[in-house]
Formats: structure tokens, sequence, C-alpha cells
């Protein structure tokens, strides 16, 4: 059956304006790293896709090598696009990525001008677009000039296939350089993609600071810890999880590893009235600096769940000071 968008799908997500730009992004986007493959449900996905623009989550995030195999979430993704979304392109905010493996050879990976300029074009062919809304440096190249990577983003939006583009990765030195290059080549840059969670506080030290001192907004990815910081592994490894299915990223001794703390943590989300995946992303909205948390999900149900974390961001510094000392011990 054709697909009738919710109506009232703008009436409960909260929108955060991106740094100093003109585009606002809902506190909660939608991931597309795992679950969208050829490996996966097609149905599943486009539930998934469907459910979260009913919830009023705009903005879908992908990469080339999404899958697996490589492409294949920007090919269904694309499918799902034509069938559900084709007349809603303008209510989307998509984005995708170059900069890790891709294909074979010395073009298909790391950050020269030829490898994004090349897989930008692939991405638009595989999602059947135009244009993406945000286009990004997947991770940071040492062996590469940044001036190099930086004129091929710019050249990317003066072509128009482009609207705005990111930076995931990147330390706060290099973002403060890059910044720079792309303010003087006149393209200034949207966004900056970093791993960011209660457990991985890296861009605590320094990034969240230049990010905001130079108007950019950022979003973070892996909030879940890929699914530790939910009620997923409370009881076990279900076999029906990142960790049962795919052992490519998420192993079980990291969950071993956590989840006394995550068992912990529970009970204070209990107390806050939240799941614990609900107190994990609302931990990170409750600084403003974070425009948006970046979440997946392989059921439409979890991010039923997880955009419920915007009724309550505020945390007490009691609670504040529990949970670091959780973190901590
Ligand atoms: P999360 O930390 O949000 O982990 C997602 C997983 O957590 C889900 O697949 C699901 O696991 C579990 N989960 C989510 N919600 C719930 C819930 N309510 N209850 C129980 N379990 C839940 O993020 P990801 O690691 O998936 O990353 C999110 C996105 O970030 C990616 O899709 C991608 O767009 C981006 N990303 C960017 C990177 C970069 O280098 N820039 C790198 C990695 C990701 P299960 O399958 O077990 O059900």
């Amino acid at each position: 059956p054709a697909y009738q968008p919710n109506e009232a799908r703008y009436d409960n997500m909260p929108y955060r304006r991106c740094g100093k730009s003109g585009i606002l992004l809902p506190q909660i986007s939608l991931g597309l790293w795992h679950n969208f493959g050829h490996d996966a449900d097609f149905k599943n996905a486009r539930t998934i896709l469907r459910t979260a623009f009913d919830l009023g989550i705009t903005h879908f995030d992908l990469a080339n090598n999404y899958g697996p195999p490589y492409g294949s979430a920007e090919e269904n993704f694309g499918r799902i696009m034509q069938k559900d979304f084709h007349a809603l392109r303008d209510e989307l905010i998509i984005s995708t990525k170059a900069g890790w493996d891709m294909w074979p050879g010395p073009y298909g990976n790391h950050g020269s001008k030829k490898y994004l300029i090349a897989s930008l074009d692939q991405s638009l062919k595989r999602m059947g677009l135009d244009y993406v809304d945000i286009f990004y440096h997947h991770r940071p190249d040492p062996d590469t000039p940044l001036e190099e990577t930086m004129s091929a983003l710019d050249q990317i939006v003066r072509q128009g296939k482009a609207l705005y583009v990111g930076i995931s990765q990147y330390n706060a030195e290099d973002t403060a350089k890059a910044i720079r290059i792309l303010k003087n080549l006149g393209t200034p840059l949207l966004i900056h993609q970093p791993r960011y969670s209660m457990m991985d506080r890296w861009v605590e030290d320094g990034l969240l600071d230049v990010i905001e001192q130079e108007g950019v907004g950022s979003i973070a990815f892996s909030p879940l810890e890929q699914g530790i910081l939910t009620d997923k592994y409370l009881k076990g490894i279900p076999e029906d999880s990142r960790v049962a299915k795919d052992g490519r990223y998420l192993q079980e001794e990291q969950v071993k590893k956590n989840i006394s703390k995550v068992k912990e943590l529970n009970e204070i989300a209990k107390k806050r009235g939240q799941s614990m995946a609900q107190m994990a992303i609302a931990w990170l909205l409750k600084d403003e600096r974070i425009t948006t948390v970046l979440v997946g999900v392989s059921r439409a149900e979890q991010l039923a769940d997880n955009v419920k974390a915007v009724d309550n961001t505020n945390f007490s510094s009691e609670e504040l000071e529990a949970i670091e000392k959780i973190l901590k011990d």
C-alpha cells in the first residue's frame, strides 16, 4: 500500500539549529550503517524509514560503503526513496560520506580529490538522487593535504552535488584547520560527526569547544555504543542482537566488560522514568552543542523508544554525579 505520512509528524520532535547555519535538524536522526544492506530484510528497512519520518525524523545518514555489501544501503535507500519518499525529498536532509575503503586500488579509499568526487557520483546514482544535503569526508587522512580534501568538498558544493559539507572523526586541531580552509574557499563547514556517548568522551577534550567557537553543528554517532547502552544485553546476548548477528564491529567481550555499569546506569534511568537507551540519548542532548543524536535501529519499535528521550533532557547535578561515578569506577 502507498505510504501516507503521519500528518502530525512535526508535532513532537524538537529541532535544533546546526551551528550558525540555516539548517534545523531533529534532535534524533537515523543512521543506515546496519540493517539496510542486501543482507538485511528490505521490508523491515522500509518500515524503519517510514516510522522515522512519521516521528519527525527528517535526517537520514548514509555512507558509500554501508551494507554489506558496500553500496547496498544506498541502493536500498534509493529504492525506498523512489517508492515512499519521492514527493517528500524537500522535507529530508540526506547525507552520505567517503573516506573508508570502497573500491579496489589506490583511488577507492582515504582523502584524495579523485576518490571523493568519484565516490559521490557513485552514491548519487545508487540513491537515485540529484544531490545530497550533506557530504562528509568520513575520517581524517594524514597522508593527503587537508587543502586537497577540503577543495574537493568545496568543488562538490559548487557543482551542486551537495548543499553542505561535513567532516567525521577529525580531532580538534585538524577540525580548526579544516574550518579555516573551508571558510577561505567560501564553503563553510556545516557539521562535525564524532563518535560520542556516555562511554566514549574524547570530544569533550577540545573538539566541542572548537565547533562551538566556530559556529559548526555536531551529530553524535554510536550514542548507544552499538546497543550496549540499552536494555538489550541486560540478561545475556539475544539472538537478534548486533553481537550475535554481525561480529564485525561489536563483540561479546565489549558487552561483558561493560554490562555491570549498564545495570547500575539503568537504575538511574528507571528513577528518571526513562529506558536505558532514552537516558543515554538524553545525556548527550543535555549539551546544546550536540545538534542531533544519530541512532541506529534494527526494528521500528526501538526508534519509538529512542525518540521519547527528547521528553526529558535535563539532569540534576546529583544525577550527573551518580552517572560519572558509575562510569569512572
Ligand atoms: P547506536 O549506538 O545507536 O547503536 C544502534 C544499535 O543499538 C541498534 O542497531 C540496536 O542493536 C541497538 N538499539 C538501538 N535502539 C535500541 C533500543 N531502544 N533498545 C534496544 N536496543 C537498541 O548506533 P550505531 O553504532 O548503529 O551508529 C548509528 C549511526 O551512526 C550509523 O547508522 C551511522 O549512520 C553513523 N556512524 C558513523 C560512523 C562514522 O565514522 N562517521 C561510524 C559508525 C556509525 P541490535 O541490532 O542489536 O538490535
